[in-house]
């Protein structure tokens, strides 16, 4: 991360204590290969033992302490398993008991000799007696024991690095060396010196070292907060200027009327009145389109709450404008229900519009092709197929991305590829991505959020039933089904066991066949190993209300609207992840009938289990939701910010430590937008340390 030919370059075994064996495994187990690696390897806890206890001291209440003492007296206790070897420690306040029950023989021998101890441990009580069990034992080198000056680190380690003598508390036998031999000189400060007065943050060299070796613990959390502060505000730092570079070169189409085919549709043919949000969003579009720059925005928006009408009206905004665009879904199904839903919209309005997926036929292909390349159809919708590099557009002006929020910057560059003016920009999602994730994962997008459901909609009521409640659970559906409902029954896809998963739900499909008649009843199956047409047409069946029972894996996880369907069974619920849960159960609520969601478990659920099925029957928020998640699984396990690569953070979490996220992002944005070459002089080593860590020619695209 330095750069340079800083000392904290060097290949990790010229460490002193390193040497090949040891390097390997660093490099192996760890990832460490330089010095610098070692250094931001943070210690995950510390041991106080700076100070020594008495045993006087002692309370229920204490936890570990240091002492200072004589083993009096030890003996041999118990057979076999039950063999161990209990001492009697004593200082000149008390008496403590000291237990073994692994390698007692070898530690007997210890204790032969009389000396004098430092002890170090956690205390338990035993029958009302202090006891400590597998101390920590050194000799006291005086009479007087010195304690340690720092808090001793206990580093992150493996269970090979255990067996080789690197465990956590031995690699504090490597960072110690290293941090003494740092100067400022190896980590300049590059925060500017005005912020580091105002938040009083710690210079930077002496966070790095006191984060391994600190005095005490207020010394410890200074460290960790500028070191934190740092790492959130360069991420933001580096977010604003590709932003503000974007804005500046990139010029983008022009929208600046509201023509025919947007008014006509509006006033004669939309079926329903906008909500408060869907207007919004459709303003900030409008806005942005007609600025003159590119537009690039995420639109959050929860399950159902009408996202697709936006993507509608936005592309007649460009057809208005003389301009072609493009809907793209993650799915053919998908792809096919946007399809079949906006044509019968559109069905009076004279406008071409036609689907390309990876099952169009050769010679429809070719028709499509040409059509895009001459300009007579105006808008196509599709799956990935529309993003191949043979497909060419007369005039691209807006595409817009559905239910992908992973669709990172590469795939958006080919999109902006397919016009001499790069295209506008909307990516669609449901996946209720946290505030404070979005603005550090996508910070490079503007953010929209529609929060607001269409009126109408009545909250849908889950459940949690274990196993021996699948009876009810069935009769109950039945009774929805001969209400005239529909119903999904869900089975979880495991990726690293599809097998098992295909058994279960064949499995499934027969339970429930067995509860539903098939003269009276119509299932219909999806899963990812049916060939897509056949997908197509179970899937068809049920949104034309051919068939009453929809039986699937997660196939149907995203985007799919059957809004007559009130009730969806989730088979081993457990297995599934909050967000997930949340996106699935999205599928029913969206017509005007009470709908139910119901959790199915085995008995047996872990406390993180428990804790995922309370909040999902305890809420509809898709953003509550989401935030739970993140505490749950903390931010690498979130969908889609895994790959998105803009997230690195070492020591920040993105819940915990909101607030000094928002300082971040507010101080490094007024930096950027005063100064955005970093030019000032004070801002000379931010410039500086950015150069070096992102290399040159990374560097020079955004400054
Ligand atoms: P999503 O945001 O999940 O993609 P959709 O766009 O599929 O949601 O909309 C869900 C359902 O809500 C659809 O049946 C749609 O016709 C309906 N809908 C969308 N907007 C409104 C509105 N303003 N009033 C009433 N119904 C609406
Ligand atoms: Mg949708």
């Amino acid at each position: 991360m330095q750069g340079g030919s800083s000392m904290l370059q060097n290949p990790i075994e010229y460490l002193k204590g390193v040497g090949p064996l040891k390097g390997d495994l660093l490099r192996k187990e760890l990832n460490i290969f330089r010095f610098e690696d070692l250094l931001y390897h943070f210690p995950i806890r510390h041991i106080d033992r700076t100070k020594i206890n008495t045993i006087k001291e002692i309370t229920p209440a204490t936890e570990y302490v240091q002492l200072s003492g004589k083993i009096t007296f030890h003996e041999m206790l118990g057979q076999g398993r039950a063999k161990r070897l209990v001492a009697e420690f004593r200082d000149s306040t008390g008496i403590i008991e000291l237990v073994w029950f692994q390698g007692a023989n070898w530690v007997a021998k210890l204790l032969e000799k009389s000396a004098l101890w430092l002890i170090y441990g956690k205390v338990s009580f035993f029958n009302g007696k202090a006891q400590m069990s597998h101390p920590e034992m050194e000799l006291a080198e005086s009479q007087d024991p010195a304690a340690k000056a720092f808090l001793e680190p206990i580093y992150p380690s493996t269970e090979k690095l255990k067996a080789r003598g690197l465990s956590g508390r031995q690699i504090g036998k490597l960072t110690l060396p290293l941090i003494q031999m740092l100067s400022e000189k190896e980590l300049p400060e590059n925060i500017p010196e005005a912020i580091c007065q105002s938040l009083q943050l710690m210079p930077r060299f002496q966070a790095y070292c006191y984060i391994h070796y600190p005095p005490d613990e207020a010394t410890f959390k200074q460290a960790l907060r500028r070191l934190k502060f740092e790492e959130l505000f360069i991420a933001q730092v580096r977010l604003n200027l590709i932003r503000i570079r974007r804005g500046r070169h990139s010029k983008g189409i022009l929208f600046d009327k509201v023509g025919d085919f947007f008014n006509t549709f509006y006033e004669k043919h939309l079926p329903f009145t906008l909500t408060g949000a869907q207007k919004r969003v459709l303003k900030e579009i409008r806005q942005d389109t007609a600025r003159g720059h590119q537009m690039n925005r995420l639109l959050q928006g929860d399950v159902g709450s009408g996202k697709t009408i936006v993507a509608l009206l936005s592309m007649l905004l460009a057809a208005d404008n003389g301009y072609q665009s493009c809907l793209m879904a993650p799915t053919e199904i998908l792809a096919t229900q946007h399809y079949t839903g906006l044509s019968a919209l559109l069905k009076d309005l004279p406008i071409t519009l036609r689907l390309l997926t990876g099952s169009t036929k050769t010679k429809e292909r070719r028709q499509i092709f040409s059509g895009l390349a001459e300009g007579t159809i105006q808008i196509v919708i599709g799956t990935h197929a529309i993003i191949e590099d043979k497909v060419v557009f007369k005039n691209l002006g807006l595409a817009i991305v559905d239910e992908q929020h992973r669709f990172g910057v590469a795939q958006r560059a080919k999109l902006w590829q397919k016009s001499v003016i790069p295209p506008h920009i909307l990516v669609m999602t449901a996946t209720p991505i946290p505030r404070t994730l979005a603005m550090t994962a996508y910070g490079d997008l503007d953010y929209s959020v529609m929060d607001e459901l269409p009126p109408g909609r009545q909250p849908i009521t889950t459940l949690h039933r274990t196993d021996i409640y699948r009876m009810k659970v069935m009769r109950f559906m039945r009774s929805e089904i001969d209400k005239g409902r529909q119903a999904y029954v869900i089975y979880p896809l495991i990726e690293e066991s599809e097998k098992l998963s295909y058994e279960d739900l064949m499995q499934g499909y027969e339970q429930v066949k067995s509860y539903f008649p098939e003269h009276l009843y119509k299932i219909s199956m999806v899963h990812g190993r049916m060939p897509p047409e056949q997908k197509e047409m179970n899937m068809q069946r049920f949104v034309n209300g051919d068939t009453q029972i929809m039986v699937s894996t997660t196939v149907i996880e995203v985007g799919v609207n059957v809004p007559n369907a009130s009730v969806m069974v989730i088979e081993s619920a457990e297995k599934f992840g909050l967000s997930q849960l949340h996106q699935l159960r999205g599928r029913v609520g969206r017509g005007s009938e009470k709908s139910y969601c119901i959790l199915l478990t085995s008995n047996k659920l872990s406390e993180d289990g428990k804790q995922r099925l309370a909040i999902m029957c305890a809420t509809n928020d898709g953003f509550k939701i989401a935030e739970k998640d993140l505490e749950l699984r903390g931010p690498g396990d979130i969908e889609g910010t895994r790959q998105s690569g803009a997230l690195n953070l070492k020591l920040a979490d993105l819940v915990a430590d909101q607030e000094i996220l928002l300082v971040a992002k507010k101080l490094a944005t007024q930096l950027v937008e005063a100064d955005e070459k970093l030019e000032l002089p004070q801002n000379m080593m931010l410039r500086t340390f950015l150069m070096q860590t992102m290399g040159k020619t990374a560097w020079s695209k955004i400054s």
